[in-house]
């Protein structure tokens, strides 16, 4: 029997070095090891018979996964040099058909002759090859219905970590509820048992974030602010290059209040990509510099932080600013001066030196993702600093009152003239082709105002949308480029380019070598590559203020949420902009979901697309395609209302409401986030 709190150790199958293994991946817990949940779930529940299978227009059905379930009538096994082939012939009462394995030496063991079993796999030239083999007594888990399928585990193989859930599962010692949760997450018997089982996820967290903020939100009223104005200054903005929108100026007034109070703000700035948060956060910065206090802004990238401190350092000439990053290390200066620091997150090992009074923490759209060492500075004594956090997460603002009660909201929904959202279309299969040749004339062309090419990225499909860094990500890149650099060949060739004008081409992925990252966006910088073809990190890390063109392939794939902040990636100095949208080659009308993304292609908003992606979540995101999720929520949606008054009526039933899932969730870092805001 196990228990969710016992060690993976425990399981059957898991020795030392495995539990080492997954100890990387955060499960030490049988808790942990549950709630690593399937990516997708193939439907292999459609068992056909051999004549059916012979009998399938295979151009359609080719990429497809068939199941039968036949009975061995021959078998035998050779070696071809190293490698070992494995044929076998079955039949059920309308036909046969052969079987062929390559070097699977475990078969041998597996399968006799005259015995009954589920076989699935791909048709090949009239062969079913590699095809899995299981018993057609007890539980299936691998073939013959919804069959999980996991992003990648250590090196353990899909039939591994399936068959360690369903051992596990088998066995778990736990009140009835928890143990069918688990079990219609990998096990499901259709797509309606996953979706309520993630709803009950969701809820779970959701009363648990709820919990976690009431909590702080009594720590903090007992603290006291390092610092506070005494007086708010007027006439700041006169010697802005620009006008502030009301939206902008209404939550300059919101911080500048805070900061005049005697408690430290705790306040939260949230505005889609482009709204101008960071003016709204410097003029209050400005005025706490000029009162000769300390400020950090800590941004998530190094070119983020040179950028915001040339472009403030140029319009606040009156105070004196600080980078600092790997490079820029900081420097001890005139003490009786305030200093606005800016940098990435090496400013967080100097806020002991520094002693800010307010720290203004920009985490893009990754909400709640805060780091360590800010939250030691915070709880460290009884005063203090200010906290300002900024975040471009689409969250509906009386949604986050509900939820986060201990957080002061500041809403920019409104966006400055000068930027726009970029001009984007659906581009149909056929038209592909002529999309790239558009693409390759804009990049040539010279742009006689600016004296400089345009500049195009691709992102490329989210495989697996658990992780940035995961391999398949990475081969869908590999994939998509050297697919790309053939169609573009084409083109070169129908236009008559000579080579030396071919464009210059850069690939961006997490598994390269930080400094080879490095080079690769300098590069970008330099206008020496014009077409990045990058994985879905340019959504969270990079930001290329020079694009003007996106293409994003496998659009299919996107949630809106995560499309728009793509989108958002261009034109970024003003410039008009454009964003392409493709679907994966040979998509068929219904996975397209061409609805959706019409849809996306007119709407600017990103709080209303953040809604429609709500809508729009059913069982054919779980069969096939994955929300990405935008924040590091586990299992919730800011968006998703319904949880959230459930949410509500739960904690109104029963206040200590203590969550089967506590353990795992205390360790996420969303909550230790709320924890940062607060100590
Ligand atoms: P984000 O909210 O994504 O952090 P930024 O603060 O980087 O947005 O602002 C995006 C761009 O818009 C910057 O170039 C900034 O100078 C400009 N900007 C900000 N506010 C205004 C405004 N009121 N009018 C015109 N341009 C603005
Ligand atoms: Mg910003």
């Amino acid at each position: 029997m196990y228990q969710l709190q016992d060690s993976v150790l425990s399981i059957k199958g898991i020795g030392k070095n495995l539990q080492a293994t997954l100890e990387n991946f955060n499960i030490q817990q049988v808790l942990d090891f549950l709630l690593f949940l399937p990516l997708r779930y193939e439907d292999r529940s459609d068992i056909r018979t051999i004549e059916a299978i012979k009998n399938l227009d295979l151009d359609q059905d080719k990429t497809n996964f068939l199941t039968t379930k036949a009975k061995v009538i021959k078998w035998n096994e050779y070696r071809k040099g190293r490698l070992l082939i494995s044929r076998a012939t079955i039949a059920d009462t309308t036909d046969q058909i052969a079987c062929l394995w390559f070097n699977n030496k475990f078969l041998k063991n597996k399968i006799s002759i005259g015995q009954e079993y589920f076989f699935s796999g791909r048709i090949k030239d009239g062969t079913l090859m590699q095809a899995t083999v299981e018993k057609t007594d007890g539980e299936n888990i691998h073939t013959g219905r919804l069959v999980p399928i996991y992003s990648q585990l250590a090196d353990l193989k899909q039939g591994n970590i399936r068959r360690l859930l369903a051992e596990v599962l088998g066995k778990l010692h736990q009140s009835g509820e928890a143990e069918q949760i688990f079990h219609n997450l990998h096990f499901p018997r259709d797509p309606q048992q996953v979706i309520a089982a993630r709803e009950r996820l969701a809820l779970e967290e959701m009363v648990f974030l709820m919990q976690k903020s009431a909590s702080y939100k009594k720590q903090h009223q007992e603290k006291k602010a390092i610092f506070s104005l005494k007086t708010i200054p007027q006439n700041q903005i006169e010697n802005l290059p620009f006008t502030l929108t009301k939206a902008q100026e209404k939550a300059v007034a919101e911080i500048m209040h805070d900061l005049s109070q005697k408690f430290p703000m705790n306040r939260l700035l949230v505005g889609d990509v482009g709204s101008g948060k960071t003016i709204v956060a410097a003029l209050p910065a400005k005025a706490i510099v000029q009162a000769g206090q300390n400020v950090c802004l800590i941004v998530p990238t190094k070119i983020l932080a040179k950028q915001h401190f040339s472009n403030l350092s140029s319009i606040f000439k009156e105070i004196e600013f600080e980078l600092v990053d790997a490079e820029n290390k900081l420097q001890t200066k005139n003490k009786e001066k305030g200093i606005f620091y800016i940098g990435t997150h090496a400013l967080l090992k100097q806020l002991k030196t520094i002693k800010p009074s307010l720290v203004i923490y920009d985490e893009q759209q990754r909400f709640g993702v805060k780091h360590r060492q800010l939250e030691e500075h915070l709880c460290q004594t009884k005063r203090q600093a200010h906290l300002l956090n900024m975040t471009a997460t689409p969250i509906p603002r009386s949604l986050m009152l509900s939820i986060f009660s201990h957080l002061d909201l500041s809403h920019l929904d409104q966006m400055p003239n000068a930027r726009k959202i970029a001009h984007t279309w659906l581009v149909p299969e056929q038209k592909r082709e002529n999309a790239l040749e558009w693409l390759v004339k804009e990049l040539q062309a010279e742009d006689p105002k600016k004296s400089r090419k345009k500049q195009a990225l691709i992102v490329c499909p989210f495989i697996n949308p658990s992780s940035y860094q995961a391999t398949e990500n990475v081969a869908a890149v590999e994939d998509i480029a050297s697919n790309l650099k053939k169609d573009l060949q084409k083109i070169y060739q129908k236009l008559n380019f000579p080579a030396k004008t071919e464009l210059k081409i850069g690939l961006l992925h997490s598994q390269l070598e930080k400094k080879q990252q490095a080079k690769i966006i300098k590069q970008v910088y330099q206008q020496e590559i014009q077409l990045l073809i990058s994985t879905p990190m340019v959504e969270v890390g990079v930001d290329l203020p020079n694009a003007d063109i996106i293409i994003i392939e496998s659009a299919e794939r996107f949630g809106l949420s995560s499309l728009h902040q793509l989108r958002g990636r261009v034109g970024r100095q003003g410039q008009e902009s454009y964003c392409l949208l493709f679907n994966s080659k040979g998509l068929n009308q219904a996975q397209a979901n061409q609805e959706r993304l019409q849809k996306f292609c007119q709407e600017k908003d990103g709080l209303k697309l953040a809604e429609l992606d709500l809508n729009n979540r059913g069982a054919g995101d779980l069969l096939g395609y994955q929300q990405s999720g935008f924040a590091n929520l586990k299992f919730a949606s800011w968006t998703n209302l319904k949880i959230i008054e459930q949410a509500k009526k739960t904690l109104s039933e029963n206040q200590s409401y203590v969550s089967f899932l506590q353990s795992y969730l205390e360790k996420d870092s969303i909550s230790q986030g709320i924890n940062s805001a607060t100590n």
